[in-house]
């Protein structure tokens, strides 16, 4: 058995609160270079390729542990606590 994370309970079905691009960054007009999902609450945030890493930040602040790639075509997700990788993405 491989490691397995415990915090699928906190995935929900959510709606994108920012499609067009990472929250943060849309505010102050910076740009990004892939795109996470909060799987707790909708939150669009960039990744860790990116200089502002709202997606990790957001965890930071938050709590909420897991995302998924929110890029086209891609199907998998992260728990920040566990820090596993979790494929496909974790669905409710
Ligand atoms: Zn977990
Ligand atoms: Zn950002
Ligand atoms: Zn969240």
């Amino acid at each position: 058995m491989g490691a397995q994370c415990s915090h699928l309970d906190q995935v929900r079905d959510v709606e994108p609160r920012t499609p067009q691009g990472c929250e943060e960054c849309l505010e102050t007009g910076d740009s990004w270079v892939h795109l996470r999902l909060c799987l707790s609450c909708g939150h669009v945030g960039c990744c860790d390729n990116s200089k502002n890493k709202h997606g990790t930040k957001h965890f930071r602040s938050t709590g909420h542990p897991v995302m998924r790639s929110f890029e086209p075509g891609e199907d998998w997700g992260w728990c920040f606590v566990d820090e596993l990788f979790l494929e496909p993405a974790p669905r409710p």
